[in-house]
């Protein structure tokens, strides 16, 4: 008998992130394991490949300059079959909200091949925040066959909805990949050798959609605001490619914020073990800084990640930037609520997700036993 075979797709940074520590727990389950990537974003997609030392076996190199989210499906929708018949899976796994994982998980439904979904579950109950990521999320999830939900919240938010079948609660496998990286010999990036000792670093990232144009400008004015303010912090913003970033971000020439080019993950991860604590958008970013112990300010007006805000971890400060402003200086000057913060408790996970996975997904193709927390 041929080993089942699982195709796993990615297209970008925080899929490949988030699929690292998963590729060889599947193999070391007994499955075939083939790769394609969208290159959704080519850049950043290929730095976290490195990192990772993977290299896809299909590239379909889709990303165009300026591209809109219907250009992306569009373009998976016309590739995607030909590897699905050229690859013949037995199953697609597809991670996390973007638009190639809805893509691609919607395809294999056309083509009656199964699809599992990693970090199902997740909802912020907003179209609009995240957009159009929230969207992606909740159609993956009704597409799947099978769901693995990071958490018991996000297994509560499926169930509401209906999908009580298939869904397991693993944990989140960016635990498992901040812990391998942690594991490692890691270069530590230049950029922390030119900040001062004394500088209390915050590290700022902010890319989302749906704060391009008036919500994204007024934020970088509130990281300029506080680089006027204090002099005792240093915000170090590592510029996300897409060019309405990009453009935005030239205004951010001053001498207490270092605009630098993304970081391998590795050296990020550098970076945001010397911060003091993060301000940020990005969906990953608040779940590793819950793993690391660093406040996170949410600079967004919606989360589907909530339980980051129940733990202590973090607090949603929307996109005002005087509320940024004020929010930032409190951290800053009040000791006891920074540590209250710091030593919440990480909910994403335990670093065994992507074991539990390749266990469920063994035992889902008959190869072994059913996972004895699942057995009940
Ligand atoms: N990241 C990185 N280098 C950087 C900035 C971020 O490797 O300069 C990593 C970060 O550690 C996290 C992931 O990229 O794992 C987050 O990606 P992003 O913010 O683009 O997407 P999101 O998580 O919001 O979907």
């Amino acid at each position: 008998m041929t080993r089942p075979k699982v195709l796993v797709v990615f297209g970008t940074r925080p899929e490949v992130i988030k699929l690292a520590p998963v590729l060889p727990a599947l193999r070391k389950a007994g499955l075939r394991v083939s790769t394609c990537a969208t290159a959704q974003h080519r850049a950043l997609l290929d730095s976290a490949l490195e990192a990772f030392g993977l290299r896809p076996d299909r590239d379909l190199d889709m990303m165009r300059a300026g591209q809109a989210p219907e250009e992306v499906i569009a373009r998976v929708l016309r590739a995607f079959p030909r590897v699905l018949e050229k690859e013949r899976p037995d199953m697609v796994l597809v991670q996390g909200d973007t638009t190639t994982a809805f893509a691609a998980a919607l395809c294999s439904y056309l083509r009656r091949i199964p699809a599992a979904h990693i970090e199902a579950g997740l909802r912020s109950f907003d179209f609009s925040n995240p957009y159009p990521e929230e969207l992606n999320r909740v159609k993956i999830d009704h597409i799947a066959d099978i769901r693995f939900a990071p958490t018991r919240l996000a297994k509560a938010n499926l169930s509401r909805e209906g999908i009580r079948e298939g869904v397991f609660v693993t944990g989140n496998t960016i635990v498992d990949a901040l812990q391998w990286a942690q594991s490692r010999p890691a270069k530590a990036p230049r950029i922390l050798k030119e900040i001062p000792p004394a500088a209390r670093v915050i590290l700022a990232t902010l890319h989302r959609r749906e704060s391009f144009g008036k919500p994204l400008a007024r934020m970088l004015g509130a990281l300029k605001t506080l680089a006027g303010r204090r002099k005792d912090a240093l915000i170090v913003f590592p510029v996300h490619p897409n060019p309405n970033v990009r453009v935005a971000a030239r205004s951010l020439r001053r001498s207490r914020i270092r605009a630098i080019e993304p970081l391998p993950y590795f050296e990020f991860i550098g970076l945001m073990r010397r911060a003091e604590f993060l301000l940020t958008d990005s969906g990953g970013l608040q779940e590793e800084a819950a793993a690391l112990r660093k406040p996170v300010l949410v600079a967004r007006e919606a989360t589907e990640r909530p339980e980051l805000l129940s733990a202590g971890g973090g607090r949603l400060v929307g996109t005002d930037p005087a509320r940024i402003v004020r929010e930032s200086c409190r951290l800053l000057d009040h000791r006891k609520l920074y540590l209250k913060m710091s030593r919440a408790r990480n909910p994403f996970g335990d670093g065994r997700a992507s074991r539990r996975i390749a266990a469920f997904l063994r035992w889902h193709f008959g190869l072994g036993q059913k996972p004895a927390e699942w057995a009940g």
